[in-house]
């Protein structure tokens, strides 16, 4: 057989559709419907590309300083990866043994946490939602554990847990990393938890240029965590690759953190646009969870989410679903611009009857 044990025995994790030329309304992949800054676009354009002859920084020094001061932290409180898949994975090496106590996350999660945990051959064990697919952290405060990680807000459900509840996993497992994956926070009423690491040496904040920042194909990610954390995560990185943000990436990313109010203006109008959408699946008979972030997760009133979600790929329109048996019948739909949420909602009216 060509190929290793550890490549046999994994269950990759499998990404949204990426469709090829065909004209769709795409809201299966949680990405922004806005530019990136125009700021960004600018950066792009004066970019001298003579430059990309040499290597990046290995440590993406002025890059992380943008990303500190939009934070509120220091330089070497700031990490950066090829998207926060990437420092994800880093994290999972750097903070979770093979064959140890398991790492805890809720059943119904970022299903790429199982991934890196059979990658890694990290025991880990799944903490059931409660059955309106809330965290119950009374769950994880007993049980001994090899670390902790929350998508907050939640991935599919995107309801999100409330600060002060990771506060005290944090505060209740201080010899454990605790990694608050934040992909979605800009997006949330809560404020992000990175200032927290300023307190607590065993948070691991985790956040990501791809949805509120436009900025999905550039692939960048961050980690916001004490200094000896980040020590870590960069010696589990230089052990893998020494140049996982490229020097494009780290001059477009640091225009488009600096950019502020158009990052505001993007996610109030996401928001705005959310809140319209889920009143209207309401009124039309869908199950919806309080979402804090930049999808709605709902469950249609008939039909099933199998065949819901073939009948609006029929009508050229994209959204996931996971065939977890706890939610098969929700659909995840990222909001889109208004124009989309506009044409989504009508759609859904058509097939509904
Ligand atoms: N965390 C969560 C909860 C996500 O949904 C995603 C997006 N699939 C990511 C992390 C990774 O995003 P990216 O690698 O684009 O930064």
């Amino acid at each position: 057989m060509l190929k290793s044990k550890l490549a046999a025995g994994l269950t990759p994790y499998v990404p949204g559709e990426q469709p090829k030329g065909e004209k769709v309304i795409k809201l299966n992949t949680n990405e922004n419907p806005y530019p990136p800054s125009p700021k960004a676009i600018a950066a792009l354009r004066e970019f001298d590309a003579g430059r990309l002859r040499l290597y990046p920084d290995p440590t993406a020094d002025v890059l992380r300083a943008a990303i500190a001061g939009a934070e509120g932290v220091k330089t070497e409180n700031v990490f950066v990866g090829n998207g926060s898949d990437e420092v994800l994975s880093l994290a999972f090496a750097a903070f979770f043994d093979a064959d140890s106590d398991p790492v805890l996350f809720p059943d119904i999660t970022y299903s790429f946490y199982k991934v890196f945990c059979s990658l890694y051959n990290i025991n880990y064990a799944e903490v059931p939602l409660r059955p309106d697919f809330t965290v119950d952290i009374a769950d994880y405060m007993e049980r001994k554990t090899s670390g902790i990680v929350i998508a907050n807000p939640n991935a599919p459900t995107a309801i999100a847990l409330d600060n002060g509840d990771i506060c005290r996993l944090v505060e209740t497992h201080t010899n454990r990393v605790i990694i608050a994956d934040e992909a979605y926070a800009d997006f949330s009423s809560q404020p992000s938890l990175a200032a927290m690491t300023a307190k607590y040496n065993n948070l691991l904040v985790v956040k990501t240029f791809s949805k509120s920042r436009s900025f999905a194909g550039g692939r960048l990610g961050y980690a916001i965590g004490n200094e000896e954390l980040i020590t870590t995560l960069r010696s589990v990185k230089d052990c893998f690759n020494s140049y996982t943000v490229n020097s494009l990436t780290a001059a477009v990313g640091r225009a488009a953190i600096e950019d502020r109010e158009y990052f505001e203006e993007c996610t109030a109008r996401i928001i705005a646009t959310r809140e319209w959408t889920a009143d209207r699946l309401s009124q039309l008979g869908f199950t919806v969870t309080k979402s804090d972030a930049n999808f709605i997760f709902a469950k249609p009133p008939t039909l099933g989410g199998k065949e819901f979600q073939a009948r609006l790929r029929a009508r050229g329109i994209l959204v996931r679903r996971f065939d977890h048996p706890r939610i098969s019948d929700y659909l995840r739909i990222t909001i889109g611009s208004e124009e989309d949420m506009r044409e989504f909602v009508k759609v859904c009216a058509e097939i509904l009857g």
